[in-house]
């Protein structure tokens, strides 16, 4: 019933040229985005490429961040308005690293959330845990307070539309991946916080990503479980092959 959402997340790793290789690689074999939804979240430099390219396909874009004002005196910032008025259809928010490296608060992310909806677009909303906190029992509080601070003012059918990641710190990029087991109690809290707030038929509709290491040896089994509805992927996006046999993981 929830369409899968398979999402790479470049990071800062392509340029142009290389974001139009990559698109050109995959593009005829991507399955039909009603079986499962292909994304490649990319830098803001790269996003006109990435359109371009994928112009007439199954690859959704994403891009990777963008400020909650439309336009004005915020240098450097990537407005909403513009992403949308380019075509893009997801901006992922609350990365990790994000919230580490740039101090994104919980508050910026429900602004950015609102933002993205404003714009007509989607976002992809990440949370997830430090080892720190998974060793001391933290880890569904954690996230799920993430999530609930993130959502507050959107309604039930905007939350029934966007995704959120599942992304436990410690298996961002470490090649840990969280058993499919842990990923799937943890997706699972989410949801059950998303039926809390509003109601089960909202928590039925929105998808969970689990990101975290994911790759093609892994997939499968992870998308197996009852509320893991996509990935969110980094370091195995980055590779056309690679990314071709995540997005076929039900082929
Ligand atoms: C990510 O970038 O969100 C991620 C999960 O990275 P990786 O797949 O490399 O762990």
């Amino acid at each position: 019933m929830r369409t899968p959402i398979i999402a790479g997340n470049w990071k800062m790793n392509k340029n142009p040229k290389e974001t139009t290789e990559f698109v050109n690689a995959v593009k005829a074999d991507l399955p039909a985005s009603s079986k499962v939804e292909s994304v490649i979240g990319a830098p803001a430099v790269d996003l006109q490429a990435l359109l371009d390219a994928a112009k007439g396909s199954e690859l959704k874009v994403a891009a990777e961040n963008c400020y909650f004002e439309d336009e004005g005196a915020f240098t450097g910032e990537t407005s909403p308005k513009v992403l949308s008025e380019m075509g893009v259809d997801y901006v992922i928010i609350g990365h990790s690293e994000r919230r580490q490296y740039f101090k994104e608060t919980d508050e910026d992310i429900n602004k950015k959330a609102k933002a993205i909806f404003a714009n007509n677009m989607l976002p992809i909303i990440c949370c997830g845990e430090t080892l720190e906190q998974r060793e001391a029992g933290q880890t569904n509080d954690w996230v799920s307070g993430q999530i609930t601070n993130a959502l507050k003012g959107l309604s039930a059918e905007q939350v029934a539309s966007l995704v959120i990641a599942y992304e436990p710190i410690w298996a961002i990029g470490t090649g840990k991946t969280a058993s499919s087991d842990q990923a799937q109690e943890v997706c699972h809290v989410l949801r059950e916080t998303v039926a809390k707030l509003y109601d089960q038929t909202t928590a039925d509709k929105v998808r969970i990503q689990y990101g975290g290491s994911v790759k093609p040896a892994n997939v499968k089994e992870l998308m197996g479980k009852d509320d893991i509805d996509g990935g969110l992927v980094g370091g195995a996006s980055l590779v056309p092959e690679s990314f071709l046999e995540l997005v076929k993981f039900n082929a």
